[in-house]
């Protein structure tokens, strides 16, 4: 008889496992507070190590086939000159695949449709989990006070997790990073090579999404709190913020309307988490390690979280002892990605000071792409475990 598993949340990393755990055999149920799954949202960039964890999920090539190279790119200084430039075939001949741009509703669509009959509860907050033992299952408790038990229990339910407390009770609170962040899509206006622009005080990305759009990302170091929840004056404040940035960051944000643009302050946890399992329960994704963007592997880790915990309890006979295996394997991991996001993150903040850009951009003007890659290889190398597969 196969075993029981409740993912909680239906972002990247529970869907990922849920997709995951449907393979090696598991009856997976999700439950997501959303009353329906999202058709808005900005873009992310997945790298090798994610797309070789989806590959082992099951879904790699769905995923691929919403998604579009998110290189050639070129990292920029504030006035537009090129420091460093990336091929797609230098991407794939160091990590073996090149990076993937995504549209977040269509890649959510495309791990949605890898789970084929898996039942997915909408509208369904849970509000608090008991994380059973060896002898007894662990129990969701919804808000609507219904209960359900399982094997199992995926808590991927964000950075803001209910479930967190079950795992990790004495775990730090996520703190604001440092910067406020604007994210757009709109129709392309041309853009077909990924773009990123260091300039004091601040950061800017365009990268094609495929679909004829064009995903772009403004990131401001500043005070917390600036977001007004007004779309038309966040994207006001936006563009006068990036106005004297070189061409065509100015015109992009002018194109782009309030409906296509959502300003956030960026949150993540000050310190490793002590513990992501507790009993029959797994934290997983940005429950377990919401970091700073800043090294780009918030949502490539929440993946091979997935797959390292499918591997994990599927490959024995108890879900406790897997799920020990999995805390021994993923927290040490997931530690180091997001002390480097903080230290990438302070090194953005204390730039605002025009003279540290200049020096900082004249090193990077002599550096060879090779130290860039360097850097994407550090965790995007990662290989995932053989998933004992049934379907
Ligand atoms: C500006 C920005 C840019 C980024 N760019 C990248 C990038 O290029 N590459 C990358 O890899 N990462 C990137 N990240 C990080 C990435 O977005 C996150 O790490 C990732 O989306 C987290 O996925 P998740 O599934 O863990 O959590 P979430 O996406 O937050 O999903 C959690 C889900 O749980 C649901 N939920 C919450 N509470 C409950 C509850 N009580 N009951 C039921 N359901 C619940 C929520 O509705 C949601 O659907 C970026 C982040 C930011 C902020």
């Amino acid at each position: 008889m196969s075993r029981s598993a409740i993912v909680v949340g239906a972002g990247i990393a529970g869907l990922t496992a849920a997709n995951a755990l449907t393979r090696c055999g598991w009856d997976v149920r999700v439950l997501e507070r959303s009353p329906e799954p999202r058709t808005t949202g900005a873009g992310i960039v997945l790298l090798a190590n994610a797309l070789r964890g989806l590959d082992a999920a099951g879904v790699g090539d769905v995923v691929r086939a919403v998604g579009q190279r998110a290189y050639p790119g070129t990292l920029r200084d504030g006035k537009g000159r090129a420091l460093v430039h990336v091929s797609a075939e230098q991407i794939a001949e160091r990590l073996g695949t090149v990076a993937i741009a995504f549209h977040r509703p269509r890649l959510q669509e495309a791990l949605l449709g890898g789970l084929g009959d898996v039942a997915i509860t909408y509208g369904a907050p849970a509000l608090s989990v008991d994380p059973g033992d060896a002898a007894r299952p662990a129990t969701v408790t919804l808000e609507d006070g219904s209960t359900l038990s399982a094997d199992l229990v995926v808590a991927a339910d964000g950075v803001r997790s209910r479930l967190r407390a079950a795992v990790a009770p004495d775990a730090a609170e996520p703190v604001y990073v440092g910067s406020t962040t604007w994210l757009g899509v709109l129709d392309n206006p041309g853009i077909t090579e990924m773009s990123q622009t260091w300039g004091p005080g601040g950061e800017v990305g365009l990268i094609a999404l495929g679909d004829g759009r064009l995903y772009w990302y403004a990131t401001q170091v500043g005070p917390a709190g600036s977001p007004t929840g007004d779309p038309a004056a966040d994207l006001a404040a936006a563009r006068a913020a990036f106005a004297g940035w070189h061409d065509p960051i100015p015109q992009i944000l002018a194109a782009t309307t309030p409906e296509q643009v959502q300003q956030l302050d960026l949150y993540g946890f000050p310190k490793p988490i002590p513990r992501m399992a507790r009993g029959r329960v797994a934290l997983a994704g940005d429950a377990a390690h919401a970091m700073p963007p800043n090294v780009g592997q918030g949502g490539c880790q929440g993946i091979e979280d997935a797959v390292v915990l499918a591997a994990s309890v599927s490959g024995t006979d108890s879900v406790v002892d897997g799920l020990a295996a999995y805390d021994q394997v993923r927290r040490p991991r997931t530690s180091g990605v997001l002390r480097a996001a903080w230290a990438s993150a302070r090194f953005g903040e204390q730039l605002s000071n025009p003279a540290l850009v200049g020096l900082r951009n004249a090193a990077l003007s002599v550096l060879p792409a090779r130290v860039m890659l360097d850097g994407m290889s550090r965790f995007a190398s990662w290989t995932p475990p053989a998933l004992p597969v049934v379907r």
